[in-house]
């Protein structure tokens, strides 16, 4: 059982000590007033995943001081970048004299439904695109409000964590723009429909019958009630949150 003095002079229990060892311990991912509000306006520009670059401060990395999309197909389940667009994003930035780091690390996207948990999808993404660099962000945004970041390690032992999302409102920040995010959403957000095509029976004169289940052996396929339809995995999805 350690005395009072040696309570005191143990740097671990000084004030500041405990200050850096608690921010330490459990960082959170800020956005800017305006960053965030981009994103919100996006996320919600249409059905659609949206997916984008959070660009951080130079002296604070996981302080987001604006949310950058580049040419992607997207879809209800997926946000699919364009590898050009994705280079011509880096050489832009770095012209901007700001390092990976400060670009390349956070990958934002949005979720249109009411879970912001990671899909399947999404985990290969980020371990396929962002297992190269030494540390990388996955952030996704619901459009019902809640959000996910975790923070993955790749370098030294690895590892990762869920830290919160926080809007960091003591920050100064500028008005909206929805004009320009509107036109940057035009121009960049592709969408694609995801259909599936179910197995049909036709008739002679080619006309699908939709009458009950097919039976496939194994398998039951159910009764298709259109050539196209959209699918809404989150409707069924399991949100823990
Ligand atoms: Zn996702």
């Amino acid at each position: 059982m350690p005395n009072k003095k040696q309570l005191k002079t143990n740097p671990a229990n000084s004030k500041k000590q405990r200050t850096a060892y608690q921010s330490l311990a459990a960082p959170s991912l800020r956005f800017s007033p305006n960053a965030w509000a981009k994103i919100l306006y996006l996320r919600d520009a249409g059905d659609t995943e949206i997916g984008g670059f959070g660009v951080s401060r130079k002296d604070d990395l996981l302080l987001v001081e604006d949310f950058v999309t580049v040419k992607q197909r997207a879809s209800v389940v997926s946000v699919e970048f364009d590898d050009d667009a994705v280079a011509e994003f880096f050489d832009e930035q770095v012209d901007m004299n700001r390092s990976p780091a400060e670009f390349a690390r956070l990958w934002i996207h949005s979720h249109p439904g009411e879970c912001p948990l990671p899909s399947p999808t999404d985990e290969q993404t980020f371990g396929r695109v962002f297992g190269a660099s030494d540390w990388a962000a996955m952030v996704i945004v619901a459009r019902g409000g809640q959000t996910y970041c975790r923070l993955r390690f790749n370098s030294g032992p690895g590892g990762s964590i869920e830290i919160p999302v926080a809007v960091d409102y003591s920050i100064p920040f500028e008005g909206s723009d929805h004009e320009a995010w509107h036109k940057e959403y035009e121009a960049n957000i592709h969408v694609e429909r995801i259909v599936s095509r179910g197995l049909l029976e036709f008739d002679s004169d080619g006309v699908a019958q939709r009458d009950g289940a097919l039976d496939c052996g194994d398998c039951e396929l159910f009764d298709d009630t259109a050539f196209d339809f959209e699918i809404d995995p989150w409707e069924e999805f399991k949100c823990r949150i």
